[in-house]
């Protein structure tokens, strides 16, 4: 046998290893796993670990030993004793090569009225070279593309001659606190595992093969507008709330367009056509047709740029949330909770020595160096790049529909990442004989 696999091997043993990726994809996207109860997801991951013979332990969701964190975000959901995992392939006794830790989310976004599905959200399907189901793309297909790659070095007859982490975290899309729980874990003999452990970082999250290069900041704010009850009868006397929240809302979207403006741009959006989103998500208001309602309730989010710092924005958004209202009505009355993610943004070292490793990886199985992408959403990666010196970045396979109707990722994709994964351990970790 060649002492390491050629990319030709690599690509062939990838896309033999499709099989494996959809059985065991289709099974981790039908255990649902909505933040706050990924169990079902997490049970499905870890009894996969378990057999794929590698070190796996929980790290338990704490809010109290991290709430004084810089990057901590107030919860959505009671911790309630919901666990990360964090498994690791450990080097053969007498190698030692470098390491990497794959991060990824198990949680998922809820998944709209079933039946605007095809199929149901977590009745996973294959139709021309797409794994549809909740999660298929974000990210369930990612780490399974992670597991894969050690997977395939296997079948060829290869270890890593490093540690290869694999950490499944809890409550990615509302506040990232599962990586920083696992995070802080590592740092304070909390784990088996440490820190020092792991040379890199690599998320897989779906964004279509590209490295990336920046994040965008995500803060949460929940508005409750209180107006006046009244009979529409006698509208006059009543003050709507939900109609404020309409004008709160269009005065917001000028704000957005300002924060778009080429001039207002941080260097690594500029050529990024839309980057900064305030979304209203949520709207909950009202009684009754024939009542002008009490109260309207606004699920937002907010984007900024890398260097804004959350307290800010969250501070400057919520004056002019309070200026707008009372040049609506003085009698309205507005409380703002900032509830779910305070997560800066943050720029990407792409030339540190194990990105550029994992941009040759995938330029040696695809024959392209990979596209950067600056990135109009948070991901876990801020983490690690604004916490550790750990290299980091985003890296994982095409999908579409996230967070849509019919979310799937293409298995061709997840066939090129998991070659070019596997590559990156050849390059960076090395590989022995098993
Ligand atoms: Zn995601």
């Amino acid at each position: 046998m060649a002492a390491t696999p050629t990319p030709d091997q690599l690509r062939d043993a990838a896309q033999a290893l499709t099989p494996w990726m959809i059985d065991t994809l289709s099974a981790f996207v039908a255990a649902p796993s909505p933040s706050g109860a990924e169990q079902p997801a997490a049970d499905f991951l870890e009894g996969l670990m378990q057999d794929m013979g590698l070190d796996c332990e929980r790290i338990v969701l704490d809010s109290r030993q991290i709430e004084g964190l810089a990057l901590f975000s107030c919860p959505c959901d009671p911790d309630g004793g919901r666990h990360n995992l964090l498994a690791r392939h450990l080097p053969p006794a007498g190698t030692k090569g470098r390491s990497v830790l794959f991060n990824g989310h198990l949680d998922v976004v809820p998944t709209g009225p079933e039946s605007l599905w095809t199929a149901g959200p977590y009745v996973p399907r294959v139709e021309d070279g797409w794994l549809y189901g909740r999660g298929a793309g974000d990210m369930k297909g990612g780490i399974v593309c992670a597991l894969a790659a050690l997977q395939l070095l296997r079948t060829l007859g290869f270890a890593p001659a490093g540690t290869v982490g694999f950490n499944a975290v809890l409550d990615e899309e509302n506040t990232g606190n599962g990586t920083l729980a696992t995070l802080h874990a590592l740092q304070t003999a909390r784990a088996k595992a440490k820190l020092t452990d792991f040379d890199a970082v690599i998320i897989p999250e779906p964004f279509g093969e590209t490295l990336m290069s920046a994040q965008v900041g995500v803060s949460w704010l929940f508005v409750t507008l209180t107006g006046r009850p009244a009979h529409v009868a006698y509208m006059g006397q009543g003050l709507n709330p939900i109609e404020a929240a309409m004008a709160i809302m269009a005065d917001l979207k000028e704000l957005e367009a300002e924060w778009n403006l080429p001039e207002n741009r941080h260097p690594a959006f500029s050529d990024v056509a839309h980057p900064v989103n305030f979304n209203l998500g949520r709207i909950e208001g009202g009684e009754w047709n024939s009542s002008v309602p009490c109260t309207c309730t606004l699920g937002l989010r907010i984007g900024y740029y890398p260097g804004m710092d959350p307290a800010d924005v969250e501070a400057q958004v919520g004056a002019r949330i309070r200026a707008k209202a009372r040049a609506l009505n003085p009698a309205l009355v507005v409380e703002i909770d900032a509830r779910g993610h305070r997560s800066p943004g943050c720029v990407y070292d792409l030339e540190a020595p194990a990105m550029r490793t994992l941009a040759t990886a995938h330029a040696k199985i695809t024959g392209q160096p990979p596209a950067r992408l600056a990135c109009t959403a948070t991901t876990d990666g801020r983490h690690f790049r604004l916490a550790t010196d750990l290299p980091v970045t985003n890296y994982g396979p095409t999908a579409r529909n996230i967070h849509g109707i019919d979310e799937a990722v293409s298995l061709e994709s997840m066939q090129r990442v998991t070659a070019a994964m596997a590559q990156f351990i050849v390059d960076w970790c090395g590989v022995v004989a098993a």
